[in-house]
């Protein structure tokens, strides 16, 4: 069969894309190399905007009577016992990728979108012209479009030869889930040297924590009581948080060479969206919002090349522009951010400074996300062409 679409990868911007296009009533293919359900290394904190991409992707009520943790404050500490606490602008939310994922994959089965997991993407030939063929562990799929929503790094980049992957990454991170404390309706962000741990609640009441740091700390002794590399028990809060909190994953998810370098939006005509175009660095907690955002952005385009209204020159240019305009700001200062927070003489300056002049923590929050009402101008859009 051929495929109007096809997505590489079922996370929040393979779904969003493939729920919104199938909505539109082309025939789409869903690729996704893990079986669902699964956990997914990420810190579980839902920036205010996905509320509406829920709502629009029809997810959103499930999304409530599943529990997800309503997170009002955010808390951030540095390993010299600087300290800021703000409420956030809007309510956040504290959800398990485990549950979102699923249910985002359970959508798109429902508005008949062909879904396949634990199938593996291996190679991908074609172009906008002629169209493509998709090589996966399972056979062989042609498509007239191809959306690259393969994530952060894959072995698909390596095959596709993608710049970044040239260029080895120092970031690694781990994330798993604890109880013992409890930290109600806020995000929590500790520095300590060389990188920063996030806690939230998730649906369940347990605690995900999500930590992201330098490699060299894994050469670092680990602490003897807290089982630990010591850097993040320079944090005295996080120390704290650590004495009284037991593990219930049976072991911590872990990840390596994470990149934040610049991609393209498209790499031998294959139309990158979420993090495979992009990723912000995970201080800022947007990610998943601009993984569905990036999605929101594309189908528009994607749905006037279907329809020959535009060319693929055109295609390409108009969602580059798009895609830059909306997310290129947010990815300097995220970078920014992520780079003083690791540093603890500039983390404890910055922190004591949003401390001092609240407004600035609360500008510095507001700058690294999107606009909630901005899904409304996108989905009188793509209304607009079904
Ligand atoms: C340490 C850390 C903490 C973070 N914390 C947060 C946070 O708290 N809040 C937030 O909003 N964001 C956070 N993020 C960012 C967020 O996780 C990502 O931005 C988001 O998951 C991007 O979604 P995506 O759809 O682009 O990719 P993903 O959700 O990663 O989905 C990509 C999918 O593609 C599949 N895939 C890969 N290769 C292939 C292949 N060859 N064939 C088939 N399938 C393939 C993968 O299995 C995966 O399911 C964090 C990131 C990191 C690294």
């Amino acid at each position: 069969m051929n495929y109007d679409a096809i997505a590489i990868g079922a996370g929040l911007s393979g779904c969003s894309a493939a729920i919104q296009l199938a909505k539109l009533g082309y025939r789409v293919l869903l690729l996704e190399q893990s079986h669902y359900p699964m956990h997914k290394l990420c810190g579980e904190f839902l920036s205010v905007e996905v509320t509406a991409a829920f709502e629009h992707l029809g997810i959103l009520e499930q999304v409530h009577k599943i529990g997800a943790q309503p997170i009002h404050r955010a808390y951030l500490t540095t390993a010299n016992g600087a300290s800021f606490r703000s409420k956030l602008p809007s309510t956040a939310l504290g959800l398990s990728r485990y549950q979102l994922d699923l249910m985002l994959f359970q959508r798109a089965q429902a508005v008949n979108v062909t879904c396949i997991d634990n199938i593996k993407v291996t190679g991908v030939t074609g172009n906008l012209s002629e169209g493509f063929t998709v090589n996966t562990t399972k056979g062989e799929f042609s498509g007239r479009i191809v959306l690259g929503a393969f994530g952060k790094r894959s072995s698909l980049d390596r095959s596709l030869n993608r710049a970044f992957v040239q260029k080895r990454s120092p970031w690694i991170a781990y994330k798993g889930h604890f109880t013992g404390v409890d930290i109600a309706d806020v995000i929590e962000l500790h520095a300590f040297p060389n990188g920063y741990c996030g806690l939230s609640q998730i649906e369940t009441g347990e605690i995900n924590v999500c930590w992201i740091a330098h490699e060299r700390v894994m050469k670092e002794p680990t602490h003897p009581e807290l089982d630990i590399p010591e850097s993040l028990a320079k944090n005295p809060v996080l120390a704290d948080r650590f004495r009284h909190m037991q593990r219930v994953s049976s072991s911590l998810q872990g990840l390596s060479q994470i990149s934040f370098e610049l991609k393209e939006n498209f790499h031998n005509d294959i139309c990158m969206i979420g993090d495979t175009a992009g990723m912000i660095t995970p201080l800022c907690g947007d990610g998943m919002a601009m993984a569905l955002r990036s999605a929101e952005i594309v189908v528009p385009f994607v749905s006037q090349f279907l329809e020959h209204q535009i060319t693929a020159l055109s295609f390409k240019q108009q969602y580059a522009i798009a895609w830059r305009k909306e997310f290129q700001t947010r990815l300097q200062l995220g970078r920014i951010m992520h780079n003083c927070f690791i540093q603890p003489p500039l983390a404890n300056m910055g922190v004591s400074l949003c401390q001092m002049v609240p407004a600035l923590g609360n500008w510095i929050i507001g700058a690294t996300r999107g606009k909630p009402q901005q899904l409304l101008g996108n989905e009188l859009a793509s209304n607009a062409l079904s």
